[in-house]
């Protein structure tokens, strides 16, 4: 690793030392481009690993809402800007919990590069707020969407910055969100944000868009290795919307998704989540609001492994590994599991699904394939900007003309972060490429307007 980037890392970790998440991913991205700040030393001199490690602006912010009680409540909202080189502030909004400065900083941080990869004019940004739908009331749900965009409006619009959803962030979110906007600006300015309802302008093959495009992924992979999807067995886990276009995709083209997970545990169906009635299912335990993945165990007869996740399953059982639910979901000890099973793809499909070490660990293991998860779920962000290009036309493509779009996008990000490895003497290393192209193209516009 040159001094440089050693520099940059050792002062990222001291200034921000209480925000671990957000320190793992810069870690994990710029230990990556070490070759490729070795073959540039031009960006020294104008501090541009510095200035790409700082987001350009972090907004934080009070949300003041009522519940059904007519109690008060204040929760806190964010939205960090993070690099706008490449195209308006693109990416997702996560309502959750547990969601704070540093959480919203990584997944930011990481989107900047994921919309690099698509190839569309998109910058990177993410947002979100401390407060869970879970468990609210629609008015209270609507009243917080409300509360939260009368302050937010202030900072985006279609040619500044455009949020989506995220977890915890679904279409009926988008909705009274956008409606928010709308109503305070007075105008129908709908390329504001990205997946919405099809009649005010959502786009087709947007809510299936992220798995789909994952899925689309994975067979470049395979095809990579000549091999195919057809009668592949495939453990994920989540059970949320990025998990029901995978296992609608895989069931369409042979394969059958085999494991879902939820915080409770997970289930392992041997037939695979193959037909309708199993694939509508996940959206009926989606809306219960539950979070319960035994659910589905206890409506197919299938086993449900309480407090487990479905990393234990060795090579008899399971041919492909989608980590889809969240950040960190794969630790080292899982990892030794995984790669003693003998199974040889790991397809990372959730934000950071994999520890460092238990990344660093499973790159090592010469039998297996790992993708990472900015290039394997940029499907659903650059549908998001293909529905972007639909309101600024004001048109509505055809369900085939945008999922045509996504599988060459998804081919695209494939072939262009295997040949970016490819330059740097690495072979095929999907994990580095894709940073390291998505970082290329960021790095070039930013030397090329000017250090600010
Ligand atoms: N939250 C999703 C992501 O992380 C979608 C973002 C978007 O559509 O703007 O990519």
């Amino acid at each position: 690793m040159s001094k440089y980037l050693e520099r940059v890392l050792e002062a990222t970790k001291a200034k921000n030392a209480n925000e671990p998440e957000f320190l793992q991913t810069v870690e994990e991205v710029l230990t990556s481009l070490a070759p490729v700040i070795e073959a540039h030393p031009e960006y020294e001199k104008v501090a541009l690993l510095e200035r790409m490690v700082e987001p350009e602006r972090v907004i934080e912010f009070r949300v003041t809402w009522m519940d059904d009680n007519g109690q008060w409540q204040v929760n806190r909202g964010y939205r960090v800007q993070y690099n706008g080189a490449i195209g308006p502030y693109k990416g997702g909004l996560r309502f959750q919990s547990n969601v704070n400065l540093s959480m919203i900083k990584f997944l930011g941080f990481e989107q900047t590069f994921k919309d690099a990869l698509t190839t569309l004019p998109i910058g990177g940004a993410k947002g979100g707020s401390d407060f869970d739908p879970a468990g609210k009331s629609d008015a209270e749900v609507m009243r917080f969407c409300q509360a939260f965009m009368t302050e937010l409006y202030r900072h985006i619009g279609p040619d500044v910055d455009v949020p989506a959803g995220d977890m915890g962030v679904g279409a009926r979110e988008v909705g009274y969100l956008y409606g928010q906007y709308r109503r305070i600006v007075g105008a129908f300015k709908n390329g504001v944000i990205t997946g919405k309802g099809l009649p005010f302008g959502g786009s087709l093959i947007r809510p299936e868009a992220t798995g789909y495009g994952a899925v689309y992924y994975l067979n470049e992979v395979l095809k990579h290795e000549n091999d195919s999807i057809e009668g592949k067995r495939i453990a994920i886990s989540g059970f949320g919307n990025v998990a029901w276009g995978i296992v609608k995709k895989v069931a369409e083209l042979g394969g059958k998704v085999v494991t879902l997970s939820g915080p409770d545990g997970y289930i392992y169906d041997a037939d695979g989540l193959v037909t309708e009635e199993k694939i509508d299912y996940m959206l009926e335990m989606r809306n219960s609001g539950r979070n319960k993945v035994q659910d589905y165990a206890d409506k197919f007869g299938v086993p449900f492994f309480a407090g487990e996740k479905p990393w234990g399953l060795g090579s008899d059982k399971v041919d492909i590994i989608m980590p889809s639910a969240m950040q960190n979901d794969v630790h080292l000890d899982s990892a030794k599991k995984i790669a003693a099973s003998g199974i040889k793809y790991y397809i990372e499909v959730a934000n950071m699904p994999t520890t460092n070490d238990a990344l660093e660990f499973l790159k090592e293991q010469k039998h297996m394939i790992i993708a990472p998860s900015k290039a394997v779920n940029a499907g659903g962000v650059a549908v998001s900007a293909l529905e972007m290009s639909q309101n600024s036309e004001r048109l509505v493509w055809e369900a085939e003309e945008v999922d045509a779009k996504l599988k060459s996008i998804m081919k695209n990000i494939h072939d262009s972060s295997a040949a970016a490895a490819e330059r740097y003497g690495l072979g095929y290393d999907l994990v580095a490429g894709a940073n390291i192209a998505g970082f290329q193209k960021v790095a070039d516009a930013m030397m090329a307007q000017g250090v600010f």
